[in-house]
């Protein structure tokens, strides 16, 4: 078969390296001058290690198939997500766990802690937003310090008028256990994620810097399979008006310093500071050697056509929107997939990608 591969990211890229193994031909079209998508990496000498260039990216996962597939890619690290937040010059433990209740509260023992969150807590059994779900879970004093402000610059919107969602990632435990994720396996790939794409690309043919939307019928001409992971409004020409999304931007600064925060993420919680995170880059490949630091800061921006879309926002209008889109898609089967977060307009984190990716290559395998 003849595939054609819209986007050289993670989903196009995992599609490419099993479609390759079983023998089709691929061809991977990428708008950017680099490939990667969003996981890409480059290595920064003065600093001593990768920059994650369009944000932090740790991989983790529960699943033992996906683990062991990235593993082949890359060695990763052992990496542990244990992120700080500062509000109004005091610092946290973040997310949610012993230590931050000791800070706030002053409780040192989980039935203190669980007391002090029983005392605290609004319940409801139905939360209609963001705002009572924390409060029904974390009560008003965290909600206030960790969540309102940063939400509301995160995603423009007061938690008020958010779903949940979101923040149900978050863990909250009341063991003095920081660890940003729940999940078994964590890390990141020693030697950046762009040389894993690197190697699932391998034996494909890979344009960079080109425009698959300037002449859609003739890339896609000669094609048997076209994976598509762009956005899928685009895809439409945004016939029925474009999905909503979250853009960022970032502001990097090389320091003159070996450790400029003592950790890869801070996160900034109050409203009032612009950004919501600082980055250090060589905390993530867990290298403090040089003399000299990269840190960035991190800015979310509301989208608009020709930025980069970083996150789908999910909302009862897009997902309408979305599904007007879907069901313009579906009839285009099975000679035109769309998938990755773009494609299929989702909050997908690393490891669902190539969860989504591996599931599909099974479905064409048959
Ligand atoms: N969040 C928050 N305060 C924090 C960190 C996260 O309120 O200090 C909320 C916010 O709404 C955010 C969501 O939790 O969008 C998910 O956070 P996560 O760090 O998982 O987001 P990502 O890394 O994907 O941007």
């Amino acid at each position: 078969m003849q595939v054609l591969i819209v986007g050289a990211g993670l989903y196009g890229a995992v599609c490419a390296h099993e479609l390759m193994r079983e023998g089709h031909a691929c061809r991977v079209i990428e708008k950017r001058d680099h490939i990667g998508g969003n996981i890409f990496t480059r290595y920064v000498p003065e600093a001593g290690c990768h920059e994650h260039v369009y944000g932090a990216h740790i991989f983790h996962t529960n699943s033992k198939r996906i683990w062991d597939y990235m593993n082949r890619f890359a060695e990763f690290n052992h990496y542990v997500n244990r992120v700080k937040v500062s509000q109004d010059d005091a610092l946290y433990s973040f997310p949610i766990n012993l230590f931050t209740l000791y800070q706030v509260f002053g409780v040192r023992t989980p039935e203190a802690a669980r007391e002090r969150l029983a005392a605290d807590i609004v319940p409801n059994d139905a939360p209609a937003n963001m705002e009572e779900y924390c409060c029904s879970v974390i009560g008003p004093t965290l909600y206030r310090l960790f969540i309102e402000g940063y939400t509301l610059k995160q995603w423009g919107r007061h938690p008020r008028e958010l779903p949940a969602d979101a923040v149900k990632r978050l863990p909250v435990r009341l063991t003095f256990d920081d660890n940003y994720f729940n999940d078994r396996y964590q890390g990141i790939p020693v030697g950046g994620y762009t040389a894993i794409i690197e190697k699932m690309l391998d034996g494909a043919s890979v344009e960079t810097g080109v425009d698959f939307h300037a002449d859609r019928a003739g890339w896609m001409q000669g094609a048997d399979l076209v994976i598509y992971t762009g956005p899928i409004d685009a895809f439409f020409d945004y016939r029925y008006g474009v999905l909503e999304y979250r853009s960022l931007r970032f502001e990097r600064t090389l320091v003159e310093t070996n450790d400029f925060q003592g950790n890869a993420v801070v996160n900034y919680t109050d409203a009032s500071v612009p950004f919501t995170r600082i980055l250090e880059h060589k905390h993530f490949d867990m290298n403090l050697k040089e003399p000299v630091t990269l840190v960035t800061h991190e800015y979310p921006q509301a989208w608009t056509k020709g930025d980069i879309e970083y996150y789908p926002v999910r909302n009862e209008d897009s997902e309408a929107l979305f599904t007007r889109y879907r069901d313009d898609a579906d009839p285009l089967s099975p000679r035109v997939h769309f998938g990755g977060r773009l494609g299929e307009y989702r909050y997908y984190d690393m490891h669902q990608v190539v969860g989504a990716a591996l599931a599909f290559c099974d479905n064409v395998r048959g």
